[in-house]
């Protein structure tokens, strides 16, 4: 048998393939994979992170949308373990599902960087599904889940995400460790789902509007971004000045606003 043609990387698929080991043993590493660990991988491209995974726990599923790998993936990986792929698009695809078991997912991703925010937000959707997520994406995207208040970078994404999940910014990644060599820079970030959660969320697309619409134009006071959910008595009995503006709140300061408003409506 000879070697299969090369893969030649789609840039509609978002494929950069890390090649750099030393950047894959320290993912390795920072997932730590134990054997009963229920992993699921988004996108493993050429098997990269797959192969190691699979090394660790024997048993892996992965949703791939680019049909051209699964051949060459399931021939990389045949010898290592029990791999199951499903030709998905990750966006759409239903996770919970695998989770029936009762055992959590340990999600991990090297993510197509075009749509890494849609994907995150569809994540978040089964967030009770999930134990951890270990995702490689664009630096400033990881810059912007793991900003904080006053920060230029703070906003929907962040306070989205953090009134979920605790955020861990693990490590920078140079375009390098890639082929092709993307643009920007990377970053490789944990994020887990709180079991407990601090913050106590009444209606969960209550709070999703509110946030949306406070970050609508930025540069606009609470107040007025917020003119048809909050009043000012309910801005008031929050304790929140609402000539401030969106980026100046902290996740609590959301909740409490979300929470409160839902009272009276
Ligand atoms: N994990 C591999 C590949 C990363 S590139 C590595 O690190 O080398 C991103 C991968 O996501 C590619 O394999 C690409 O085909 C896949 N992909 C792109 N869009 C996807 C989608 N919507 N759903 C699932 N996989 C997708």
């Amino acid at each position: 048998m000879g070697n299969p043609p090369a893969h030649r990387a789609k840039k509609i698929f978002g494929q950069n393939f890390l090649h750099d080991q030393g950047v894959i043993r320290r993912i390795i590493t920072s997932i730590s994979p134990k054997p009963g660990d229920h992993l699921v991988e988004i996108g493993p491209g050429q098997g990269a992170i797959t192969r190691e995974l699979l090394k660790a726990t024997g048993r892996l599923q992965a949703v791939e949308l680019d049909r051209d790998l699964l051949e060459p993936l399931a021939q990389a990986c045949g010898d290592l373990g029990e791999l199951h792929i499903f030709n998905a698009d990750a966006m759409k695809f239903d996770f919970c599902q695998l989770a029936e078991d009762g055992n959590l997912l340990r999600l991990v991703g090297n993510l197509p960087y075009n749509i890494s925010t849609p994907i995150l937000f569809h994540l978040l959707e089964q967030a009770h599904c999930i134990e951890d997520m270990h995702f490689m994406l664009q630096k400033e995207v990881v810059d912007r889940i793991a900003a904080g208040p006053g920060s230029k970078t703070y906003g929907r994404l962040s306070v989205m995400i953090q009134s979920r999940c605790k955020v861990s910014n693990l490590f920078d990644i140079g375009p390098g460790a890639f082929k092709p060599a993307p643009k920007v820079d990377s970053g490789f970030l944990r994020l887990t789902p709180y079991k407990d959660s601090p913050y106590d969320i009444t209606d969960q697309a209550r709070f999703s509007g509110l946030v949306t619409q406070a970050f609508s134009q930025r540069r606009k006071t609470l107040r007025n971004c917020l003119k048809k959910m909050i009043d000012a008595e309910i801005f008031e009995a929050a304790g929140i000045d609402p000539t401030l503006r969106a980026e100046q709140l902290a996740v609590e300061d959301f909740v409490r606003l979300a929470n409160m408003a839902c009272k009276t409506a």
